[in-house]
């Protein structure tokens, strides 16, 4: 298939769309990221590249950040993960507390902020420096070494109030282990993270080849366990729209409040979008509507 024509296509097909939603501004360094920004990159399981728009421009990750720390865990806790974790989609927002006083402070999934923050607590008991781990693996995926973003860290903390009482609240339940503000700060951190499409299809592409890095051969995760992020990315990594995202699109895909999505073709390729302005359920809509081409011009999709 040629991949760059299609990306190319998908450029020109979206560019009427550039600039509509609404850029996250819970924080300045998100607040001026300018709206007007479409990028998208794929790599393939050979390691073919291909890349149009703002492909090579830096966003801020986000919450596609706890693929990675999800994976980190799963190499470090395997199995042991899921006594403390849900596997359930929420259809609640991201952010919900709702669900937690039920499930007496058990995150529904990994990919909602409880979750995530329960995946930085586990992270925080097996290592001594989970942030150093994160960000050797995540350099070590898109072969380049990535950083946390030292504004944007703050500025989450800053205003991570809702956050914090997820993480207090499970912590009244028994199920953080760890000192509360030290866990926020991982998680903080990882949403800090600034990659572009390029780096990011790179990174992801061990989920489209069964665990293991397309260059270089290295495995990630067993294959299994690609198998379960996948699974989870498709049931719960878009928000409250996961049905939505299988209905339309039925690629595994995690997005970001930054506008970044990325979506897995498995036994095929990784693929980024990025474009900042969000729609009602937090997720990029230039972003949503490119993979709808993709998938519309491919025929690449898991069903
Ligand atoms: N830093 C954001 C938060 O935790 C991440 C939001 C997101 O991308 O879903 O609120």
């Amino acid at each position: 298939m040629d991949y760059q024509s299609v990306l190319d296509a998908i450029v020109d097909e979206v560019e009427p769309l550039v600039g509509e939603g609404k850029v996250a501004d819970y924080i300045p360094a998100l607040a001026r990221v300018p709206v007007e920004r479409f990028g998208i990159a794929l790599y393939t399981v050979d390691g073919e590249v291909a890349l149009a728009g703002d492909a090579l421009e830096a966003f801020s990750i986000q919450s596609v950040s706890k693929v990675f720390s999800l994976t980190l865990a799963l190499k470090k806790v395997g199995e042991q993960l899921w006594l403390r974790l849900g596997r359930e989609p929420s259809g609640d927002p991201f952010n919900s507390l709702m669900q937690l006083e039920v499930e007496q402070g058990k995150a529904r999934n990994p990919f909602i902020n409880a979750g995530a923050i329960c995946v930085a607590d586990q992270l925080m008991s097996l290592s001594d420096d989970p942030k150093a781990e994160l960000l050797d693996l995540v350099s070590t995926l898109c072969g380049e070494s990535v950083a946390f973003d030292p504004e944007v860290a703050e500025s989450e903390r800053a205003t991570g109030f809702r956050n914090a009482a997820l993480a207090n609240f499970m912590k009244s339940f028994g199920k953080i282990d760890n000192d509360v503000d030290r866990v926020l700060d991982v998680y903080f951190n990882q949403c800090s993270i600034a990659m572009n499409c390029v780096q990011m299809a790179r990174a992801m592409a061990y989920l489209a080849n069964a665990g293991v890095q397309p260059v270089g051969g290295r495995e990630i995760v067993t294959p299994r366990q690609a198998r379960r992020i996948n699974a989870l990315m498709l049931t719960c990594g878009t928000y409250d729209a996961a049905g939505e995202f299988a209905f339309l699109i039925g690629l595994p895909c995690k997005s970001g409040v930054g506008g970044g999505i990325v979506a897995v073709v498995p036994g095929e390729l990784a693929l980024c979008v990025w474009s900042p302005g969000l729609g009602s359920t937090g997720n990029s809509v230039v972003g949503m509507r490119a993979l709808e081409l993709f998938v519309a011009k491919t025929g690449l999709s898991v069903f």
